[in-house]
């Protein structure tokens, strides 16, 4: 039997790129379903995260146009990755795979086509990879490069150039519904998923229409998240900065030592330097102790799964 696709578009204050977008989403479905590799019940299903013009209007005129386009409606604005969320645990049980992409067709949804043959061909990830980012801005590619090799460095790990657009099975997406958590960065959760992966190329465009809802400040704040969603490394480093002063304390003694030898010391500067110094690092290191079971805590409250089982034989 041929699998059922569903396509899951987040939408914030879309009215102008939905009618565009839209057509070419039903267009890739039919020629998959047309070429026999998917069901004709493959959908698209819209999600309202509550937007502040008439994007739930012009959903609802989609879906009388053609009744494929399906839509749920979130009660707030709530961001991208809830959105997202959102959507895809509605699919869940609906369909055999779901397809995120975001409204403003920046990635190219030809792609979607050699990702449902990499899941026809027993991928249940199939993550969608910049090919280049000719039409970004200078500066938004070099802040974007520096954020990847920051979050790498401070221990998250995620697919480089991968946004949000990916294919998921049913399958992943009932592992994902297991992460209860509430940061949400699904960009750091599916590669724990661990379910096997391929990956496309696409080429990112402009925006079809409207405006991005994600300015420097946005992507700032999303980075910070990512990090403090899924390591604690940056409180792992107190510890080490207070052990490297500890080191630098010793040449310090050395030096305050010569010189209240040499009489060149001021009375009361080598006991404050001395305090000062080893105090400090002290502090440091103590803070870092607490920071590691602050890190224990981190995991714990989270109530990952604590494994995903990847295949059976019975
Ligand atoms: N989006 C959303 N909720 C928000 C902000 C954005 O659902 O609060 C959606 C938006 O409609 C789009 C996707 O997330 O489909 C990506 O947003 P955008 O294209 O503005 O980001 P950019 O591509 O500029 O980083
Ligand atoms: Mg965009």
């Amino acid at each position: 039997m041929s699998k059922t696709i569903s396509i899951v578009v987040p939408c914030y204050n879309e009215e102008a790129a939905l009618q565009h977008t839209m057509p070419q989403l039903l267009n890739i479905l039919n020629r998959l379903s047309d070429e026999g590799k998917i069901s004709s019940e493959s959908f698209v299903l819209c999600v309202d995260d509550g937007s502040r013009d008439k994007t739930w209007d012009e959903i609802c005129r989609l879906h009388d146009q053609d009744p494929r386009v399906k839509g749920i409606t979130l009660a707030h604005n709530r961001g991208h990755q809830y959105a997202l969320l959102a959507g895809l645990m509605e699919v869940r049980d609906r369909c055999d795979a779901a397809v995120s992409i975001d409204a403003d067709l920046q990635d190219d949804p030809n792609a979607i086509i050699e990702m449902v043959d990499a899941f026809l061909d027993g991928k249940e990830i199939v993550y969608g990879v910049r090919a280049s980012r000719a039409t970004d801005t200078w500066f938004k590619r070099t802040t974007a490069r520096a954020f990847y090799k920051f979050q790498a460095s401070m221990g998250l790990q995620t697919v480089y150039d991968h946004a949000d657009y990916r294919l998921m099975s049913s399958r992943a997406l009932d592992i994902l519904s297991q992460y209860g958590e509430s940061n949400l960065f699904l960009r750091g959760i599916i590669p724990q998923i661990g379910l096997p992966t391929a990956i496309v190329k696409y080429d990112r465009h402009e925006r079809v229409a409207g405006e991005s809802k994600y300015p420097l400040k946005k992507m700032l704040a999303f980075s910070v998240d990512g990090i403090t969603s899924f390591s604690a490394r940056p409180m792992r480093m107190i510890f080490f900065v207070g052990l490297t002063l500890l080191l630098i304390d010793i040449i310090v003694a050395l030096y305050v030592l010569i010189a209240y030898f040499g009489d060149t010391a001021m009375a009361g500067w080598p006991s404050i330097m001395l305090s000062v110094w080893f105090l400090g690092s002290l502090i440091l290191m103590a803070i870092g102790i607490v920071g590691e079971y602050i890190g224990k805590i981190f995991v714990e409250v989270k109530a990952r799964p604590r494994f995903n089982i990847k295949s059976t034989l019975w």
